[in-house]
């Protein structure tokens, strides 16, 4: 009732439990996910619908997410809804197997994709940022980057420290929705982490879901306390309440060097996602609205500080990485000329498995209820058992995640596993041994789902990083093979002019048309990735595509 009495998004608007708001389980899945992305728990500020990556948003604006829930509930098994940049533009006839929304976000003709362009059409309320998974209605709060970034730090630990980051001091900023994954990964690594954020609230947002365990304002007893746990080998995590480039400069100053060093602060929005310093959160707010041009310049000029100071560090020994917000592209663009002297990740540590078919795969229990998400722990558990990494990640998560939102799971998967998990959650649903259908998803940060040439595809084999041919494709086969929504994005991760990149999710909901569906996407999902890596010539990527009979 609250949904037709205008749409309070404080407050937790999910359904959750086994009765249908919608005329199919695919319908209700998207409302609920929808909802799930904007719930308080979940997103970083509901009541503007930004779910989380700077400006990224579920839907263009109040009066656009109330029509989609209007349309996803009146929406017939063989109809189609079509998502334009996070407004409902039709429902068009369709067929049972085809997907029931069908999105695409943030597209702009190459000559005019600029940031400045896109503000200008948000400003005129034509278009909405769809970041990767907050656009796509599969955002499953900090839990869903939580994995990719204990396995970044797994991957690097294992290439410099004997695989653990046990007595080292790891340094980091932005406690965002994605970068609030950080400190926990790092912990699960058995690191110290100190990780700046200018915003205060965002630390405290992490300590409420354990993210992060300590808080503190004054930098040289942040750094102290950091050296300490070090040095008595605790993995414990400290949110310092400051610029990046304050603690960085604090580090230098000292002649502290991290172990490693990196950064999530939202750099690829210089406008509303990255701070410049010397201005309070406040004054960055007035300055931000009064004269926008001075705020990015501002912007620019900490950024491209921000790299020094990390090439300064890494000359003095600290494994430094960027994290996938194009800090180092903002910097080049300002003229530091050396600013790709320091390495993306995937490319560090991610492509491999990238070449597996392997990355980010979820789900959500549409029931709420995380009894739900335990049976399918279980499951996995028995259908990998070989997998000695992936039952210490479900183990650690058992522990030590809260769910946020509807309960939900990620683990990486790769070619073969995914329609494996996939087929084998359809039957307990079918069983009823879990008490409503289970989503499937995963992010756009996937093996064959982007190009992102700061990122995803930064030095691929081949020079083929800017060639965005495959996320089309993926969306296509995906629409093609009967995903339940499909989307397809511009910026992601990086922003404006920077990124193609596809998402795609499928319910299960036990029936047997969607253990036919299940198994042809999340056949050819993966296979993408395999398909494009194979293509560039990675031999790993090769040896899975025989092993998987892909028909290059
Ligand atoms: P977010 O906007 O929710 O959070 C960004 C945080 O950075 C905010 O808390 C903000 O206060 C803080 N911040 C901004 N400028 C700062 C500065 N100069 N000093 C200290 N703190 C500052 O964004 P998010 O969802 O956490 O994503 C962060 C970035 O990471 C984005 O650019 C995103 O695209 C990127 N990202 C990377 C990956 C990956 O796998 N590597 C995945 C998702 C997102």
């Amino acid at each position: 009732t609250s949904l037709t009495n205008g749409l309070n998004l404080n407050q937790k608007q999910t359904p959750t439990g086994s009765a249908l708001n919608c005329k199919g389980w695919i319908q209700e899945a998207a409302l609920r996910m929808l909802l799930n992305n904007l719930d308080p728990d979940v997103a970083e500020r509901p009541e503007d619908l930004i779910v989380y990556g700077g400006r990224g948003k579920a839907a263009r604006n109040k009066e656009s997410l109330s029509l989609i829930i209007k349309a996803l509930k009146e929406l017939e098994d063989n109809e189609t809804l079509l998502v334009q940049s996070g407004k409902p533009v039709a429902i068009l006839p369709t067929h049972k197997d085809a997907p029931r929304v069908l999105i695409s976000n943030s597209q702009l003709v190459p000559k005019w994709a600029t940031q400045k362009h896109f503000d200008e059409l948000e400003d005129k309320g034509l278009m909405m940022y769809g970041q990767m998974t907050a656009g796509s209605w599969i955002y499953i709060g900090s839990q869903g980057i939580v994995q990719g970034t204990y396995e970044t730090y797994a991957a690097l630990a294992k290439k410099h420290f004997n695989g653990s980051l046990k007595g080292k001091l790891n340094v980091t900023a932005g406690l965002g929705g994605m970068g609030g994954a950080q400190p926990l990964a790092i912990t699960m690594n058995e690191g110290v982490c100190l990780a700046a954020d200018v915003e205060e609230w965002r630390i405290r947002k992490r300590l409420e879901t354990r993210y992060i365990d300590e808080i503190i304002f004054d930098l040289d007893e942040a750094i102290d306390k950091a050296l300490a746990y070090k040095k008595d080998e605790k993995a414990i995590s400290i949110g310092v309440v400051c610029n990046a480039v304050e603690l960085l400069q604090r580090l230098i100053d000292r002649g502290i060097t991290p172990d490693t060093l990196t950064d999530q602060t939202s750099a690829h929005d210089p406008l509303i996602g990255y701070f410049p310093e010397g201005l309070s959160v406040d004054e960055a707010a007035v300055l931000r609205k009064d004269n926008p041009e001075e705020y990015v310049k501002k912007s620019y000029a900490t950024m491209a500080r921000h790299v020094r100071q990390m090439l300064e560090l890494q000359k003095s020994g600290a494994i430094t990485f960027d994290y996938g917000n194009n800090l180092r592209g903002r910097a080049l663009e300002v003229g530091v000329e050396n600013a790709f002297d320091f390495p993306g990740f995937v490319p560090a540590y991610i492509r491999p498995l990238f070449c597996e078919g392997k990355g980010p795969f979820r789900w959500a229990a549409l029931s709420g209820d995380p009894q739900d998400i335990y049976e399918t722990d279980k499951l996995i558990l028995e259908l990998f058992p070989e997998n000695e990494s992936l039952h210490r990640w479900i183990k650690m998560a058992q522990e030590r995640i809260a769910f946020q939102g509807l309960p939900a799971r990620i683990c990486w998967l790769g070619q073969g596993e995914r329609e494996k998990a996939g087929l084998a959650f359809n039957k307990l649903v079918a069983e009823g041994k879990v008490k409503a259908p289970i989503v499937i998803g995963r992010d756009h940060l996937d093996t064959g789902s982007v190009a992102s040439p700061n990122r995803e595809t930064e030095a691929m084999l081949d020079g083929s990083d800017a060639v965005a041919d495959w996320p089309v494709l993926n969306a296509l086969i995906n629409t093609a093979g009967g995903a339940s929504w499909v989307s397809l994005h511009h910026g992601g991760g990086v922003g404006i002019g920077y990124s193609i990149h596809a998402g795609m999710v499928i319910v299960a909901d036990g029936t047997d048309e969607a253990a036919v569906r299940l198994k042809r996407v999340l056949h050819n999902d993966p296979a993408m990735g395999v398909i494009r890596h194979a293509d560039a010539g990675y031999d790993i990527a090769k040896d899975t595509a025989r092993k998987f009979r892909l028909g290059l």
